[in-house]
């Protein structure tokens, strides 16, 4: 009997693309049902995009970020075409046309996923043109969106003495901390009243500005950057302000948000609003062709964060390859974390709750000296929203909560110190035995305790294993203590268990905390990493 071989061509080889040709693989190992090409216009082997900013704050190398070893891909039949774009789809005729320097060539496919990712969104300012920004040919000017991004901000710190990033979001601070840590000096310009506003109330903002210029960083906010201005023989390089005021910026990073990059599917005329529109299937408004990730607009959410596109090539996957043909993706619970040395910092759910809100409960916790700021947001006596700052050990059992929607206790207080999760054990840890199986260990890959417990019974016993396993430890890494933690105390249960063998609860279960902090500057997701 013959089985027909369907081609399936990826266009983006980012984050979503590269995963979504992993999970096929997984599926169809030996290539038997699907032929799976990605394209990518970057010239890199497939990254880690998460890890760029632990790479401008000197934790690790870009080669560090790369998803898979030298001959991953080939091994697995998976062709990857690099350093080329496509440039046009014909949805009727079932063709893309693949640019590289040395011309042009027309693919065949049956299925055409567009994983085409975000652009940085370059606001007007004299003197910087956004298409030299993006091809890195505008100096003492850098976007922060590639790891030839990352490439040229640590050349640049080896020269510049002041540096001004331009937003004050998630991926600004990250950078700003980063640029900190390599011994510049740094002022953010953020056009908002305080950082992080998508994530933050005013209070939160308050406190993390606090922090912010505790760690030597500049902020100047409700302004914008207009002018740059290049070194004249007398002076340095200069940004002016809407204000008319000038701050020296040897190297201006720009971090004032994403675009999807929509043109290829606009052009093929297919439904695009801010991203390629796509229903619960990921099925865009032309016959056979998909969209996932950062480009992709599910019940109009534009995801920022990897998760979501990665839980999106989960199901995809699963379609594509006939492993479940009813597989649906309906969202993913957003969790943004600040990944920068000495700052912790989470924002989950609904945080633009006012205290006095009649359909909501509202805790907050104020401590600007100390750099702490908790809000919690509840309805129905579930945790539906927080703002945790500088709050450590709470954090953990917190996003526990808000995972599962599990009811809170009565007792707030001991919500608000994240008591809630924890019985017989010290209050400020997470008792992995009693912790749910539901509980998410793994944000960027949404790996649960129990399939991390499910790992270890099929003897993947080191966080190495696991890792190879459920794929957690990852994406941002975060949760690597979380998962030693787990692995630790499944051993020491059972230590001479066989695979295969239940996981006997211990007596006394050591404790850990689920979310803890790297002691470098590896940590979790941002959402709407920009
Ligand atoms: C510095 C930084 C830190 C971040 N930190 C976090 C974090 O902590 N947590 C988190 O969850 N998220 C974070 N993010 C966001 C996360 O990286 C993105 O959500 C994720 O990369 C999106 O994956 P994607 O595949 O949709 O897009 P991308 O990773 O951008 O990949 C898209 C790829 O498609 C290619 N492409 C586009 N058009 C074409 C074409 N026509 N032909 C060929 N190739 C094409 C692009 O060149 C690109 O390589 C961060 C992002 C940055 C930049």
């Amino acid at each position: 009997m013959t089985t027909t071989t369907r081609r399936v061509l990826v266009v983006g080889n980012g984050m979503a693309g590269a995963r979504l040709a992993e999970e096929l693989r997984r599926r169809d190992p030996d290539a038997e049902r699907l032929t799976v090409t990605v394209v990518g216009e970057e010239p890199h082997a497939a990254y880690n995009r998460v890890l760029l900013s632990t790479v401008v704050a000197g934790g690790i190398t870009t080669r560090d970020t790369r998803l898979k070893p030298e001959g991953w891909w080939e091994s697995r039949r998976v062709d990857v075409v690099r350093g080329s774009v496509v440039t046009a789809v014909d949805v009727t005729a079932r063709t893309a046309t693949l640019t590289t320097a040395g011309g042009e060539r027309v693919e065949r496919w049956d299925e055409l996923v567009l994983a085409t990712g975000s652009v940085p969104f370059v606001p007007p300012i004299e003197g910087v043109d956004a298409g030299r920004l993006a091809s890195g040919r505008q100096p003492g000017v850098v976007a922060f969106r590639t790891v030839d991004d990352c490439d040229r901000i640590t050349v640049a710190t080896e020269s510049a003495s002041h540096a001004v990033v331009l937003g004050g979001g998630l991926l600004g601070l990250e950078a700003a901390r980063g640029l900190l840590a390599r011994g510049v000096e740094v002022t953010v310009v953020h056009p908002q009243a305080h950082p992080m506003d998508r994530q933050l109330d005013a209070d939160g903002g308050a406190v993390l500005t606090r922090v912010l210029s505790g760690l030597g960083a500049r902020l100047v906010l409700g302004r914008r950057v207009v002018a740059h201005r290049p070194a004249s023989d007398d002076r340095p390089p200069t940004v002016a302000l809407d204000d008319g005021s000038e701050l020296r910026a040897d190297l201006l990073v720009v971090a004032a948000g994403v675009r999807p990059r929509t043109e290829l599917a606009r052009a093929a005329g297919l439904v695009v609003r801010r991203g390629v529109v796509v229903d619960d299937h990921l099925a865009t408004s032309a016959a056979h062709v998909h969209a996932l990730g950062e480009c992709a607009e599910h019940r109009g959410e534009v995801p920022g964060l990897v998760q979501p596109g990665w839980d999106q090539a989960r199901v995809l996957a699963d379609r594509l390859s006939g492993a479940d043909a009813g597989a649906r993706y309906e969202g993913t619970p957003t969790l943004t974390r600040l990944k920068a040395r000495d700052i912790d910092l989470a924002s989950m759910g609904r945080v633009d709750v006012d205290v006095h809100d009649a359909g909501h409960e509202v805790l907050a916790f104020t401590d600007p000296v100390r750099g702490r700021y908790a809000k919690l947001v509840l309805r129905h006596d579930r945790l539906v929203g927080a703002i945790l700052l500088g709050v450590g050990d709470a954090a953990g059992p917190l996003t526990q909560l808000y995972d599962t929607a599990a009811v809170v206790p009565r007792d707030r207080l001991a919500l608000m110190l994240g008591r809630a999760v924890t019985r017989g054990s010290a209050p400020e840890q997470v008792n992995l035995a009693e912790m749910p199986g539901g509980a998410v260990v793994c944000r960027c890959n949404t790996v649960t305790k129990a399939a991390v417990v499910a790992a270890h019974r099929d003897g993947a016993d080191t966080v190495a294993a696991v890792a190879e396993r459920t794929r957690a430890t990852t994406g941002c890494g975060s949760c690597r203590g979380a998962v030693e933690g787990l692995c630790a105390w499944l051993r020491s249960a059972e230590p001479d268990r066989g695979a295969g063998e239940p996981v006997q609860q211990p007596e006394r279960p050591a404790a850990h905390h689920l979310d803890q902090r790297p002691t470098d500057d590896t940590t979790a997701p941002t959402e709407g990493a920009a």
